[in-house]
């Protein structure tokens, strides 16, 4: 599917915020409904998904209690049941350079977290569940 380049954001969410709700919240409040973006920062506390594929459901879950650097946070802004929805890998490290990686979940806590988003343009992109992988994913294009 091709897109083309919309609007660019960018700028910090507050402090105590939930990395994963700040970045839902400000793509609603700008009606941002398909995108790609990048954090980088650092929170009080994390929280990790890891999907099980052969369970076929989100099995494992890290929370690590510490203030932790975002090396980096990536991912992607689509539809699922018509309401925006945001998809977000992170890797954290600790004050040694260990890395917690996997599927951002709500529970992480924004010390200090500063945001790029870019905006697509395009047909709506709508999530939607895929039996071979339990997942909610787009169609294949
Ligand atoms: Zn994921």
């Amino acid at each position: 599917m091709q897109v083309e380049k919309g609007r660019h954001f960018i700028g910090r969410f507050k402090t105590g915020s939930d990395l994963l709700g700040s970045l839902t919240s400000f793509c609603d409040k700008e009606n941002i409904r398909l995108g790609v973006f990048t954090v980088i920062g650092a929170v009080r506390s994390a929280k990790l998904g890891y999907y099980d594929q052969a369970l076929k459901e989100y099995t494992g879950c890290v929370e690590v209690d510490k203030t932790l650097e975002i090396a980096s946070c990536v991912g992607n802004i689509s539809l699922k049941d018509s309401e925006v929805f945001v998809h977000a890998h992170v890797t954290f490290a600790d004050h040694e350079g260990n890395c917690y990686g996997g599927h951002l979940m709500p529970g992480a806590k924004v010390f200090a977290a500063e945001y790029y988003i870019e905006e697509l343009e395009g047909k709506e992109l709508n999530r939607e569940h895929d039996p071979e992988t339990g997942l909610s994913l787009w169609k294949d294009m």
